[in-house]
């Protein structure tokens, strides 16, 4: 099965079950990496400078893995006026961002036109800014708050400037984990239905998956599957991120969260299995900096986001901090060259030389430390740089 899937072979959903439970590490790790070489001969391993700006903490949904939203009337419910969007934005585009990840709650109080007024105001103001934002999650809230369908509001949010869709809410696709997780959330089915709408109507996306909360080796294969069966169809997934669920602070607390090698086993298979989906994201965010280092050796070809600003993943305990000097050290240390890369992976700089490496002690991670949203001024660094 290696040797097939190395060479470009398709690998089956059982296939990709018995290599994720039974191949051996190492094994299953070269071939990864070998079907990522043959992908990217360039060697290069590229991130993204971003900002996650999330507008409000305010939730319907209430999934029982997250700490960050509050329900409506709740006291320490808040939502960003427009201006403080605009004012985060403009402070990104200062420090290099090329790319703003807007999330927030699904708040029974925006609609249509304040995500449409949101999306234009930020593009008027900041054309250089590419929106890549919401997911399929926040185009059924949006549906069934102004009573549109799907396809409306993703064009309607298409002509207001967003540019792509985010695969958060993807969370695990499969019924079983996903109505224990989040019984309020859309079902897989229809979160796939939505994206596949939106690949459609000119819209990519990227897929994500959120492992640890519970399900098994079987459940996690299915939910590449169900993935990879919509991609054949769409082409639209740009890349897949999987990352391991954070314990703190929320009502699934005590679970166990995925290891760090069934992790790695994971990147590895998605490589394998992926033969349509063109990149995959390791994530340092959630597993640390050395296991994100590792997985460029597991099949990652991308270390995702300095991330200028986070709140929903650090509320639920990730503690983790980098900076853009540090991640071009962690991917030359995996012995690849580091590249700043745009939303569409698009190599903006190559860092060929070290001599040559930015030293910016100004785009470093920058982490929510409580609940409120309310973060740091970004002129004081809140990690060493
Ligand atoms: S994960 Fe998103 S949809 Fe679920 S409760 Fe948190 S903010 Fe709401």
């Amino acid at each position: 099965m290696l040797e097939r899937a190395a060479t470009g072979g398709r690998i089956t959903p059982d296939e990709a079950l018995l290599l994720y439970t039974d191949a051996p590490l190492h094994a299953l790790g070269e071939t990864a990496d070998a079907v990522r070489k043959r992908r990217y001969p360039d060697d290069v391993a590229t991130y993204i400078i971003d900002r996650n700006i999330n507008y409000t903490n305010v939730c319907v949904t209430a999934c029982k893995f997250c700490a960050f939203y509050r329900a409506p009337g709740h006291s320490e419910g808040w939502t960003h006026p427009q201006e403080e969007i605009l004012r985060r934005c403009a402070e990104a585009v200062d420090l290099g961002a090329t790319q703003i990840m807007l999330q927030g709650g699904h708040s029974p109080e925006l609609g249509m036109e304040w995500y449409e007024q949101t999306f234009a105001a930020i593009k008027r103001e900041q054309p250089t800014l590419t929106l890549h934002s919401l997911g399929a999650s926040e185009v059924v809230h949006i549906a069934r708050t102004s009573g549109l369908d799907f396809g409306t509001v993703i064009a309607r949010l298409r002509d207001a400037g967003l540019d792509s869709f985010a695969g958060a809410g993807a969370e695990i696709l499969v019924d079983r984990p996903r109505t224990a997780i989040a019984p309020l959330k859309e079902k897989g089915a229809v979160w796939l239905d939505v994206m596949e709408t939106a690949h459609g109507l000119g819209m990519e996306s990227t897929a994500t998956f959120m492992m640890g909360t519970g399900e098994t080796a079987a459940e996690r294969i299915e939910h590449l599957r169900m993935i990879r069966d919509v991609q054949d169809r769409t082409g639209g997934f740009r890349s897949f991120i999987p990352w391991t669920y954070q314990p703190e602070n929320n009502h699934l607390k005590g679970r166990t969260q995925a290891t760090s090698l069934e992790y790695l086993r994971m990147v590895a298979v998605a490589r394998l299995f992926f033969d349509n989906v063109n990149h995959l994201q390791g994530s340092w965010l959630t597993t640390g900096k050395d296991i994100g280092q590792l997985t460029l050796h597991f099949g990652a070809d991308d270390l995702g986001s300095v991330m200028l600003e986070e709140n929903v993943v650090s509320s639920a305990g990730a503690r983790h901090r980098s900076n853009r000097t540090e991640l071009i050290d962690l991917i030359r240390g995996a012995g690849r060259i580091p590249a700043q890369r745009d939303t569409l992976y698009r190599h903006l700089v190559v860092h060929r030389d070290p001599a040559d490496d930015p030293v910016d002690a100004r785009v470093h991670s920058h982490f929510s430390s409580t609940l409120t949203g309310r973060t740091l001024p970004l002129a004081q660094p809140a990690v060493a740089s």
